[in-house]
């Protein structure tokens, strides 16, 4: 679960890292109070959304009077920014963050993600701070520098110092640095993250290290036992479909292909996807409808794919194991008719009842295309979704 940068500058000043002073606002007459009310005489004017690469796409904006802010926020508010993170329909600005204006010596890159392999928080720390860190790795990877976090000792004084130096703080900055990296390093596992960023760090001209940006993404499977990290959900960055899917306790995920899938078991469900592709296809979706899905999960199921615009066919494709195949036929043959269905549906089905199964979808009089096997359906439906 991904938060605003707001939201993720309140945990980190929680974990001792500095932030500037600034205020969330939903509207221009706020922003216009929240400066005033800060004082100073810059500000910065940043949209909020659930992306990066704002800066470079106008969301980012310093203000240097009252009447700055005002337009800045006029110009962010309610705009479809469209940044390298937001794909091309870009994400709606509905809310903004009024900041103090910080002046920048140097912009520098701290991130934390996890890493499987080594089974440790890895570090990242670079001198390139501010522009794509991707960037920075396909072209000067030396500069990245890395370091993976004994969970048993945490982040120790001396690493923290060691990365400091290395990314070419001064000396003079090591005692911040080190609250900043251990407080980032803490706040990751109190708060169960799974990647988090502060880019750009900064060197201020006075000498201060804090952090001009904040980037938090949650681990869904920890969320239960963090509601403080659950009440910054901004279900307006969320994709409406994948909201209506967990209402039904179904596990989806919106991709840009035409062939809906709908699947049991999310192994089977990224080989189905793998399969469409294989023979040049491209899903509409990951959806995992679980082990026991009834009858009313597969309708929603079928809504819910039928939502999308671009879709062209449906795969069905069912291991019935603790499931029977005759159930499943009989739910999809009911979502089918309730659904007033209007794409090629190509079904498989293999397991417990299968014949009984393969049966009512025959007998149901709807244009069911039955697949003998994953590739045969595969094949079956990449050349129905062709044709539509
Ligand atoms: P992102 O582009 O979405 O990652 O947004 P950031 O929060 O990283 O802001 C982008 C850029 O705006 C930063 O790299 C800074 O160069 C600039 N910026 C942000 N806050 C300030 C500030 O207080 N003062 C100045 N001068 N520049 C700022
Ligand atoms: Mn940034």
């Amino acid at each position: 679960m991904k938060i605003h940068e707001y939201q993720g500058k309140e945990i980190l000043r929680q974990f001792g890292v500095p932030t500037p002073r600034g205020t969330a606002c939903f509207s221009v007459d706020e922003a216009v109070a929240a400066a005033r009310q800060l004082g100073g005489s810059v500000w910065v004017v940043k949209a909020q959304i659930h992306a990066g690469g704002r800066g470079k796409s106008g969301g980012v904006k310093v203000a240097k009077s009252l009447d700055e802010v005002r337009s800045a926020a006029q110009q962010i508010l309610g705009m479809q920014l469209v940044t390298h993170q937001t794909g091309k329909e870009g994400q709606k600005v509905r809310r903004l963050l009024i900041e103090e204006g910080a002046q920048i010596s140097k912009e520098f890159y701290l991130g934390m993600v996890i890493d499987r392999s080594k089974q440790r928080v890895a570090l990242m720390a670079s001198s390139e701070g501010g522009m794509d860190i991707e960037e920075v790795a396909a072209h000067t990877p030396e500069k990245i520098h890395k370091l993976w976090v004994d969970p048993a000792a945490g982040l120790t004084g001396a690493e923290a110092d060691e990365i400091a130096r290395k990314i070419g703080l001064p000396a003079a900055a090591f005692d911040q640095a080190r609250a900043v990296l251990q407080g980032l390093y803490r706040a990751f596992v109190e708060k169960d993250a799974m990647l988090a960023e502060i880019n750009p760090l900064v060197l201020t001209g006075d000498g201060r290290v804090i952090a001009l940006d904040a980037k938090f993404n949650f681990d869904s499977n920890a969320l239960y036992r963090h509601p403080e990290v659950v009440a910054y959900r901004d279900l307006d960055e969320e994709d409406p479909a994948e909201i209506e899917a967990s209402k039904f306790d179904l596990s989806y995920i919106s991709l840009d292909g035409d062939i809906g899938c709908l699947v049991n078991g999310a192994g089977l469900a990224m080989a189905t996807m793998d399969i469409i592709k294989l023979y040049g296809g491209n899903p509409a979706n990951f959806l995992d409808v679980g082990g026991g899905a009834s009858k009313e999960k597969v309708t929603e199921a079928f809504k819910l794919m039928l939502k999308n615009p671009k879709l062209k066919a449906i795969l069905v494709n069912i291991f019935g194991g603790i499931m029977k195949c005759d159930v499943i036929a009989e739910g999809v043959v009911a979502a089918a008719r309730e659904v007033h269905l209007s794409v090629p549906l190509v079904v498989r089905l293999e397991g417990t009842n299968v014949e009984l199964g393969k049966k009512i979808l025959a007998e149901s009089g709807l244009p069911i295309i039955s697949g003998s096997d994953m590739a045969d359906a595969a094949q079956k439906v990449v050349a129905a979704a062709k044709d539509m």
